[in-house]
């Protein structure tokens, strides 16, 4: 009788230390591979806004309509916050009414997609190529040539002015 009560005690253990890892931890791992810029955590938190952490390296989402960029229309090229990598050209923003920045393409090689099921959705994530940093989501109705809409938060971009 004692040893099944160990036993029930050992499971419940298992399923709270499982239950304890919470989904920042998780994450955090989950970037730490195969990304050529490579940073701990404490050092993404030192190097980055308390904003642009939450969203870049917690894979959180800016407010609508509240972004930099959301409303901005000057030529150039859109960064990495995270490292710089040029992620977006001007050229290919167009207003989605969405409350994000959105393009409908990204430059050759600067991001990397994910699946994504958080919420109870199925998504496709966005990520820096160079440090895994989140950016948004990519959708595919957005308008011609290529049909798609990188759905980007503001706090994950730069802008090089051209
Ligand atoms: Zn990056």
């Amino acid at each position: 009788m004692k040893r099944n009560i160990l036993v029930v005690l050992l499971f419940w253990l298992l399923i709270l230390q499982a239950c304890g890892q919470n989904k920042e931890n998780q994450t955090a791992k989950k970037m730490g591979k195969n990304f050529e810029v490579k940073k701990t955590e404490q050092e993404w938190q030192h190097c980055l806004s308390p904003e642009q952490y939450r969203v870049l390296r917690l894979k959180g989402t800016e407010r609508a309509f509240t972004g930099k960029f959301y409303k901005h229309n000057e030529k150039g090229i859109y960064i990495c916050a995270g490292c710089g990598n040029e992620l977006f050209k001007s050229e290919t923003k167009f207003d989605s009414g969405t409350g994000w920045p959105s393009y409908y393409d990204a430059i050759p090689g600067a991001v990397v997609l994910e699946t994504d099921y958080s919420y109870g959705m199925i998504r496709t994530e966005v990520l820096c190529a160079k440090c895994g940093g989140h950016l948004g989501h990519v959708f595919d109705d957005g308008p011609q040539p290529t049909g798609l809409r990188y759905c980007i938060n503001s706090v994950s971009l730069d802008f090089k002015k051209q």
